[in-house]
């Protein structure tokens, strides 16, 4: 009896499973995608993770999707009755729903929805699902984050208008961990999540960068941390609060770029922790925000539609001065009795900082 000798091909390419992208190797053996290796030749490709390693296992899985199916009974019912179409019948029967939707609502009432770039395969699509949403004229997604770092990214778009990781159109940086002196990483184990974070950090340890991981575990590379700060689950903004006064404390933040770009000139009032407005302290004011000018000793409005004070940013105070002879930074309102401060003292958290 003669074995027939398989015919194996190695093809180079990348997994697509994720936003990382690593380099692999995928070997194909008699026309079946057998197994999926990392490509030490290519940039990202020093390692994959389990679930590349798992990639011919989702190709061939038996529950894999590979038609659309269409609901035969109503939404609700315990068996939806799922029966096979073919693409174009699937295609058709969206293309003439969302025509329908837009002639009878505006396009606007339609909103697309797909999975994380950052976790899923959707990573090489997205930019094509923006695309036809932007000629069918409907700005709405809804984007899932699932279990993943997008929140964080987001959360410093939403403070101070970039990404701490690049945010689709937002912008936003990516760490440049090869010239980073100092990593931290903070409840994030690229070592499960970003195969091409972690071949990045173990290298940069190998040239002495220092690594402070804050994780509620020892996973991922914090065995290998020069700090690993172990917060109770739910510290994390204690502990966030804390770094920033220090930071605060210290001077060891970019002051006039707060001063200009963030919140914190603006004055706080005291009894009810909001914002002061205008009208707070003149009867007709406009609503719009107050900051303390330091030269003239005077306060000023800020206008958020346009971005700007009434008088130079460089001239708006951290403290307010002492009045009527008491020391300290708050300054009574006029005959409101209520003290106000600006807020980069009473919201010490709202401070900009990144890390992964
Ligand atoms: S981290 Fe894993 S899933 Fe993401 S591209 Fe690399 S191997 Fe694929």
């Amino acid at each position: 009896m003669s074995a027939e000798i398989p015919n194996v091909r190695q093809v180079q390419g990348y997994c697509s499973l994720c936003i990382a992208r690593c380099g692999t190797v995928a070997t194909v053996t008699d026309g079946r995608f057998t197994r999926l290796d990392p490509d030490p030749t290519h940039p990202t490709g020093a390692a994959i993770c389990a679930k590349g390693r798992a990639a011919p296992e989702l190709v061939y899985h038996k529950d894999r999707l590979k038609r659309p199916l269409r609901r035969t009974r109503p939404k609700g019912d315990s068996d939806p009755g799922w029966e096979e179409i073919s693409w174009d019948a699937a295609l058709d029967q969206i293309a003439a729903a969302m025509r329908r939707i837009a002639e009878q609502h505006g396009p606007e009432a339609v909103a697309f929805s797909q999975s994380s770039p950052s976790t899923t395969a959707i990573a090489d699509s997205a930019a094509f699902v923006v695309r036809l949403m932007n000629a069918f004229g409907t700005p709405n997604l809804v984007s899932a984050l699932e279990l993943c770092g997008w929140g964080r990214g987001f959360a410093t778009r939403y403070v101070f208008g970039v990404g701490s990781v690049a945010t689709g159109g937002a912008g936003g940086a990516m760490a440049d961990i090869a010239e980073s002196g100092c990593l931290i990483l903070w409840g994030y184990n690229p070592s499960f999540t970003r195969i091409t974070h972690a071949t990045a950090t173990v290298a940069g340890l190998k040239r002495g960068m220092k690594l402070i991981v804050i994780d509620p575990r020892n996973a991922g590379l914090a065995n290998k941390a020069d700090v690993w700060l172990r917060v109770r689950p739910g510290t994390d903004g204690a502990l966030a609060l804390g770094l920033a006064n220090i930071m605060i404390e210290r001077g060891w933040y970019d002051e006039a770029f707060v001063r200009t770009w963030s919140n914190g000139p603006l004055l706080v009032r005291s009894d009810t922790d909001r914002l002061l407005r205008t009208e707070d302290l003149v009867s007709g004011g406009s609503g719009q925000f107050v900051a303390w000018e330091s030269e003239s000793n005077r306060a000023v409005s800020y206008d958020p539609a346009a971005g700007r004070y009434e008088a130079p940013a460089a001239l708006l105070a951290r403290k307010l001065p002492a009045r009527s002879g008491t020391p300290g930074p708050s300054l009574i309102m006029p005959g409101a009795g209520t003290s106000i401060t600006p807020t980069a003292r009473r919201r010490r958290g709202r401070w900009p900082c990144s890390m992964l």
